[in-house]
């Protein structure tokens, strides 16, 4: 049920099929630059500040058809998304007007920080802070692994507020040119090579007040708002699956054999099986957003969790699989192996997600027949 008029389907193939053929060095960079090009960084952007209007949805299928291509992509545009339904849902009418036009366009890509090192799960132990000073809120800290750090043009960053460590959040929208904002070294991860995931330092930054999203103390609020948004790194996993079994089809052609051995036949039953239910998950966790509805987190929750599991499990089998060409680089499945293990790292982390999963499933009433 796609939300738009024009035939969205066609044009994210489009890209896909560009990126895809055009075998550029910078995959990452130019399929971003298409994402710009057809205009869909802004596509939960309404129209009336001239973006496309789209759903969460639309919004995962485009998610999920560009990690298939590059899943680092599809990490930079999933947390952009945050990003923007960040602002929808909390930003001021100033901010609304002052940065939506622009992300419409896709001149400004967001990018969401709340990690620090030693305080990723837990936000209690955040320790860079904000302090309110002549209309000004003057930021200062280190935070860590935020995916499009650099790249991205506009941050909303999670600090304290409150004098106790981690006990009051508050986000704020921190633009790439403020005074006192520099990124660390570049990202030295296993997988997720060109998702610009840095540190981020904040030195003294002057931070105008209407920066602040939402109320001062609304942070874990706004991180509680985005598990309902169902943009989770489990589409990523669903990419990644959907691709790593389109290149094992291709192998299969180059080598016929292996479809004798019946291990082949039943992994590759259980795998489309595993990845047909992944599918609808995450899609019934989007239509479930759309609608506004509360079990959106439950479920969302759910697709991440089975999105970061499957995905492992579909990448490895596959590797397997293929045999040595598996391991080999050029190949393709040991990237998407690589990839599809920071899915279970990227917040919430699994362990987290199944803790929020049980404390539903505890105080929900019903129970199965
Ligand atoms: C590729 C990649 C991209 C990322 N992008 C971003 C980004 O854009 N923005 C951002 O802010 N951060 C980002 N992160 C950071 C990520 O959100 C954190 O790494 C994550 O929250 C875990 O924090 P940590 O690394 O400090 O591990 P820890 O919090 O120390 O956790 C270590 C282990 O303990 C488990 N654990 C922690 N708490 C609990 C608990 N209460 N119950 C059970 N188990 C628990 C964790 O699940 C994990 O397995 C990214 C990470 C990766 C790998």
């Amino acid at each position: 049920m796609i939300s738009i008029e024009m035939d969205f389907k066609k044009l994210v193939s489009e890209l896909t099929n560009k990126v895809r053929t055009e075998e550029s060095k910078d995959i990452t960079g130019r399929t971003l630059e298409l994402l710009k090009e057809y205009g869909l960084f802004g596509i939960l952007v309404p129209k009336d500040f001239g973006g496309i209007g789209g759903n969460i949805v639309d919004t995962t299928y485009i998610i999920e058809a560009v990690s298939r291509v590059c899943p680092s992509a599809g990490a930079i545009f999933m947390f952009h998304n945050q990003v923007v339904k960040r602002i929808l849902e909390f930003g001021s009418e100033v901010q609304k007007r002052r940065y939506l036009p622009y992300i419409a366009t896709g001149d400004i890509i967001g990018a969401s920080s709340w990690s620090e090192l030693n305080a990723g799960a837990d936000k209690q132990g955040l320790k860079s802070y904000a302090v309110k000073e002549n209309g000004f809120y003057k930021l200062n800290g280190n935070k860590a692994f935020c995916t499009g750090a650099e790249l991205a043009d506009l941050y909303t960053i999670l600090v304290r507020t409150g004098t106790q460590p981690g006990r009051e959040l508050s986000f704020f929208i921190v633009e790439k040119a403020q005074t006192g904002l520099s990124f660390g070294d570049n990202w030295d991860g296993m997988g997720m090579c060109g998702s610009s995931t840095k540190e981020i330092k904040c030195k003294d930054c002057l931070i105008p007040s209407d920066n602040l999203i939402g109320k001062q103390g609304q942070g874990r609020a706004l991180m509680s708002a985005n598990r309902k948004v169902a943009l989770h790194p489990g589409i990523i996993g669903l990419g990644i699956c959907k691709e790593a079994i389109n290149l094992f089809k291709h192998e299969l052609n180059e080598k016929e054999r292996l479809w004798d051995f019946q291990n082949t036949r039943m992994q590759l039953a259980d795998i489309v099986t595993q990845v047909e239910a992944l599918h609808e998950l995450v899609y019934k966790a989007a239509h479930l957003a759309d609608k506004n509805e509360i079990r959106s987190e439950d479920i969302s929750l759910k697709a991440k969790i089975m999105g970061a599991n499957v995905s492992n499990q579909v990448t490895s089998i596959i590797l397997q699989l293929f045999g040595a060409n598996g391991y080999r680089i050029g190949f393709g499945i040991e990237k998407l192996f690589r990839d599809s293990h920071a899915l279970g790292i990227m917040g919430p982390t699994t362990e987290l997600c199944k803790e929020f999963v049980s404390k539903i499933w505890f105080a929900e009433e019903e129970t199965y027949a």
